[in-house]
């Protein structure tokens, strides 16, 4: 009898314990970048924009700094937005926001779903303000205008996927002290004005067979900290590849080869907008990657997975 009750409390037990689900892998995956400093086709600016596209899925990430730069590029590029329903803005700093209305307003004229649903991290709405005590938030504005057209804005505090195999990480935790923002500015706290992190910070991961691909806006919570965020949504230890601003450009070469140590093992490097060149250079020695998979970020490039010649289409000036 006792054994027959030790069976079935065994039995009981499996029962309690949750099956594990298999993670969810993007097969196909596109990234094509719409704005950055350099263009190997359209407009270059400081600013950040790409197109992420997952097995048929895609979404706008970032909107570029100038109101008609991304609308531009994209038409440059052939690409209609029009058909694109999800947008991601990273943080609330302009060069990642300015094109986000005219976007809208184009691209709802021809369906008026387009660029409807907008992803941030929570945070965005803060009041941030700078040395001299000026607010310098226009986030909260250009969100209402935004609502405004009908669309939606949706605010993140935790990892979400927003397409299967493609996750927004939400406000990411910073584990390393990278102080990847600018310290001559401040937002308020309960317990007074500190320096702005850039709390909600923001970037996209990329679930795959062949481990996770990061996309960053500008890398305000630092790269080792998204690398952990990474990792941790996808329960992979890999890194397949980092694409985007990393914001390392004004940071000394001890920073770049700690950054190094903590990426090794990335297999790809496109790096734009904040990165920096001199740090791209660098990090693509010390990751022992080459100017294949170690690239320049331009208007025009791409990164794309599961095709049959798969990695960085760097494009004509970066190539
Ligand atoms: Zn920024
Ligand atoms: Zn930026």
């Amino acid at each position: 009898m006792a054994y027959l009750r030790a069976l079935i409390a065994l039995f009981a037990l499996v029962l309690a314990i949750p099956a594990m689900a298999a993670p969810v892998l993007a097969r196909h995956v596109t990234v094509i970048t719409l704005s950055t400093m350099l263009a190997d086709q359209g407009i270059g600016e400081w600013g950040y924009a790409a197109l992420v596209e997952v097995d048929g899925h895609r979404v706008l990430f970032d909107t570029g700094a100038h109101a008609d730069v991304v609308l531009r590029n994209a038409a440059d590029l052939h690409i209609d937005l029009s058909t694109v329903e999800d947008v991601v803005i990273t943080h609330f700093h302009d060069d990642h926001t300015g094109g986000l209305l005219a976007l809208r307003k184009a691209m709802m004229a021809k369906n008026p779903a387009a660029l409807s649903r907008l992803h941030v991290g929570a945070g965005i709405m803060a009041d941030r303000f700078d040395a001299r005590g000026h607010l310098d938030n226009g986030f909260p504005a250009l969100a209402r205008a935004y609502v405004a057209t009908g669309a939606t804005l949706i605010e993140h505090g935790a990892p979400v996927m927003l397409v299967p195999g493609l996750w927004l990480t939400g406000p990411v935790p910073r584990h390393h002290d990278e102080t990847n923002f600018d310290t001559a500015e401040f937002v308020h706290t309960t317990t007074g004005a500190v320096v702005d992190p850039v709390a909600e910070d923001s970037s996209l991961v990329i679930a795959t067979a062949d481990g996770p691909i990061i996309v960053t806006g500008c890398g305000h919570a630092g790269i080792m900290n998204i690398a952990d965020a990474a990792q941790a949504i996808t329960g992979d230890a890999r890194l397949l590849a980092v694409i985007g601003g990393l914001h390392l450009f004004a940071k000394p070469d001890a920073v770049l080869v700690a950054t190094a140590a903590r990426l090794k093992g990335l297999r790809y490097l496109l790096a734009g907008h904040c990165t920096g060149i001199e740090a791209t250079w660098r990090l693509r020695g010390l990751l022992g990657l080459d100017r294949h998979t170690a690239v320049v970020e331009a208007v025009g490039s791409r990164f794309v997975w599961g095709e049959a010649h798969p990695g960085i289409v760097a494009g004509d000036i970066a190539g």
